[in-house]
């Protein structure tokens, strides 16, 4: 890996300001999904490495919460810079370990990297409150204040901002955290402890846990009562079995779990500006992300004009190597994700879906390269309509009138993201109204902003990220009733 800042290339896990190997010395290896080659033999933590990073963070959250919001932003700021000063680096190893192309890889950093700035200065607005008193004698004040010792266990797909948009509140809150990054790209997550250690956050406030045995870590994070929150993002499944576990002490819970976002076109929609937002929203990272479109729905008269567009502009994409700068589609993560799109799309040609472009594999096993598909024909009955599809497929659904589009989009478990594209105003308002879902993107297919609050609902999860709401899932509310007597 070629890099400016070697140092960056961490493979060992950040316990109390220092980089450890796991006890017992063990490691798992990293490999990239490009040609399968191993870059990184990363420390195997496990369960006691973790209880020792619970009790160092604890330790540290006896300080960190007396400082200042001004003290802690400043250090927070100070990591922001850090973080656009190696861009270049930290894009580099983001590709290297998960495959997206480097534009996206530079993208990700920089909407990591804006979490980081955005709570550094949000640190010192935690307003609190004053409530008229509800007897003559009292008075009524509401404060927040940091909940404690934080857990993050992140997923792959984005394991750079997954991270800072957890972290960076939750620091900037008063709390210190854990992290447990995904065992397939834990190299982003270490290096931005480089640059966190190098930012001056004082031992035992930031702390990176790598292991190849994330139930062992995920255990001893959700019962250890020290930890008084958990922030997940990842699978339903997994995030179902945190929440459980989480039960028995009754930790603060927000979870950031999966979607099946429709794409709903209208027959006024301006299709050349669907078709653009239709392959960022479906295309980008694979199509490896939770927000990606998942079910297009088009209206029976513009079906068959933008089905040509849009497979027109699929064709175009360039599948390769990351690192090469023509590229828009990379490698899927690992072999497991290209066989379900595998099964995905046999289940639907099996059901007489037409493949309009793509529909296999490139190359052989153990390519991890899946041609960017679009198939028509497509119904309810199919896996593609109620599975979260996570690769690069785009099944496109036709529908009548705008009931049959509502009912369709909300025909499922998950609530995460949604999006349409339309000109008139009275059906923007109802529709936009009508879906169920935690983010609606009206006439544009890209969502996501430091500025915006990320989140779903239903069994897509709970909680939000980002925004002026994202930092409340890190503070409790405490009120004080105060008698001030008759004088
Ligand atoms: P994906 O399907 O996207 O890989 P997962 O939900 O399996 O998503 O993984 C997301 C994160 O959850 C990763 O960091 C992974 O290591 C972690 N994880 C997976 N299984 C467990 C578990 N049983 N307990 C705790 N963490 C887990």
């Amino acid at each position: 890996m070629n890099l400016k800042n070697p140092k960056l290339l961490e493979t060992r896990s950040f316990i109390n300001g220092r980089f450890i190997n796991a006890n017992d010395n063990k490691t798992f290896s990293v490999t990239n999904p490009y040609d399968g080659k191993t870059i990184a033999e990363v420390a195997d933590c496990g369960q006691s490495e973790t209880l020792g990073a619970i009790k160092e963070a604890q330790e540290a959250y006896r300080s960190w919460k007396k400082l200042t919001g001004t003290e802690r932003g400043q250090i927070l700021r100070r990591w922001y810079d850090l973080q656009m000063e190696n861009i270049d680096d930290l894009a580099t190893i983001l590709t290297c370990e998960q495959g997206k192309p480097l534009v996206e890889s530079k993208g990700e950093i920089g909407y990591g990297a804006s979490f980081v700035e955005w709570f550094a200065e949000e640190a010192r607005r935690v307003y609190g409150d004053t409530i008229p008193g509800h007897q003559r004698d009292k008075r009524i004040i509401v404060i927040k204040q940091p909940i404690g010792v934080v857990a993050a266990i992140t997923p792959w797909n984005f394991p750079n901002a997954m991270i800072t948009r957890k972290v960076a509140p939750a620091l900037a809150a008063g709390c210190c955290v854990i992290i447990k990054p995904a065992e397939l790209t834990p190299l982003s997550a270490n290096a931005l402890a480089v640059l966190a250690k190098e930012a001056g956050f004082p031992p035992g406030v930031f702390n990176v846990i790598n292991s190849s045995t994330p139930e062992v870590i995920g255990r001893e994070l959700t019962s250890n009562s020290i930890v008084k929150k958990l922030s997940f993002t990842g699978s339903t499944e997994v995030g179902k079995i945190l929440l459980k576990q989480s039960a028995d002490t009754v930790k603060k819970v927000s979870l950031e779990l999966g979607g099946n976002a429709p794409f709903i076109v209208f027959d006024d929609a301006d299709l050349d500006k669907a078709v653009e937002g239709a392959v960022a929203a479906k295309y980008r990272n694979a199509g490896q992300t939770c927000v990606c479109a998942n079910r297009f729905f088009v209206q029976d008269e513009v079906y068959d004009k933008f089905v040509q567009k849009f497979s027109k502009a699929v064709r175009a994409q360039k599948v390769g190597s990351g690192l090469s700068e023509e590229v828009t589609i990379g490698p899927m993560i690992e072999e497991k994700a290209i066989l379900f799109v595998e099964e995905l799309v046999a289940n639907a040609v099996e059901r007489g879906a037409e493949v309009i472009t793509g529909g296999r594999r490139i190359g052989d096993v153990p390519s991890l390269f899946y041609q960017p598909t679009v198939l028509t024909n497509v119904n309810k009955n199919m896996m593609v309509f109620d599975q979260e599809i996570f690769g690069p497929v785009a099944p496109i659904f036709k529908f009548k009138d705008e009931d049959e589009v509502i009912s369709l989009a909300n025909d499922t478990p998950y609530g995460l993201a949604a999006y349409f594209y339309g000109k008139d105003h009275s059906r923007i308002w109802r529709v936009a109204e009508e879906l169920e879902y935690g983010m609606i993107g009206i006439n544009t297919g890209m969502i996501s902003t430091t500025v915006a609050p990320f989140g779903g609902i239903k069994e897509s999860g709970f909680g939000r990220e980002g925004s002026k709401y994202g930092m409340d899932d890190y503070l409790e509310i405490k009120y004080m009733c105060w008698d001030i007597g008759n004088g």
